[in-house]
């Protein structure tokens, strides 16, 4: 019986560490969003683990659970590395609490997506500012708005290109390169959570059911992002075509 090459079987490893790699070459300065999610993890790790120019950041929305924040200090502290954290603006924040309860954001699709502007969309517009590229730890499989993502892509919405490294990978790919490597994740996924957001919306889920699932659960599955990655994107120009418009490049979705 055959079994994979150790390099064919770290081959996603190896993909994931090249489109890194040009993203800093090319796109430089780069920024890599991190919800402190297991993908996000691997993420920072590859980052280190290659010394490259890219800076970790954070959106503290204000409503992350502990074991989050716990999180950032210990990776901090593993990787010797800053993590750098952006807030909500104090008095859209203000604004918000004038006109709704904190908890109103279960009861409409709007209200809900306003507090994700004003606590995720405001600070990452900030953290993107004069970058080049960003990177995400999106991953295809996680849901059906995610299905067709591009590993690279230009970011039409933000002005700046878009790399997921991960895009291919499986949960398992993920998990594996945690427990082989030794990476710091976050304790909610041994309590059941199988992906991690603002403590009011997110929640632990049956074995077997779908990782999303416990993400803005009362929503229709259509419906279950926060805007972040909702933009339009396209194909990202080859190496030294990075004056071509995006109306030039093939369509693909975010
Ligand atoms: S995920 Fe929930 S708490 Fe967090 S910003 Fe969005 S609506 Fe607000």
């Amino acid at each position: 019986m055959h079994g994979a090459t150790p390099e064919a079987a770290n081959g996603h490893i190896e993909y994931a560490r090249t489109l890194l790699a040009r993203a800093t070459r090319e796109h430089a300065p780069v920024t890599l969003a991190s919800s402190m999610s297991a993908e996000d993890m691997v993420l920072i790790d590859l980052v280190c683990r290659d010394k490259l120019a890219i800076e970790v950041f954070v959106l503290d929305t204000g409503r992350l659970h502990s074991e989050t924040l716990d999180l950032i200090r210990q990776a901090r502290a593993h990787h010797g590395i800053p993590i750098k954290v952006y807030e909500p603006d104090p008095d859209e924040v203000e604004e918000f609490l004038n006109h709704h309860a904190l908890d109103a954001i279960f009861d409409s699709l709007d209200i809900r997506k306003s507090c994700c502007a004003i606590r995720k969309l405001g600070p990452l517009r900030r953290a993107l500012k004069g970058k080049g590229a960003w990177i995400t730890g999106l991953r295809q499989e996680q849901s059906v708005t995610r299905a067709d993502l591009a590993d690279a892509e230009w970011d039409a919405a933000n002005g700046l290109y878009k790399f997921s490294p991960l895009a291919a990978w499986s949960r398992t790919q993920v998990w594996d390169y945690i427990k082989a490597n030794g990476v710091p994740y976050n304790r909610l996924y041994d309590q059941g959570f199988a992906s991690i957001g603002c403590a009011p919306c997110t929640r632990a889920i049956e074995p077997g059911a779908h990782e999303r699932s416990g993400r803005w659960w009362w929503e229709s599955p259509d419906d279950r992002e926060c805007g972040l990655h909702e933009a339009s994107g396209h194909q990202a120009p080859a190496a030294g075509q990075d004056d071509v418009t995006a109306d030039r490049v093939p369509e693909s979705q975010s």
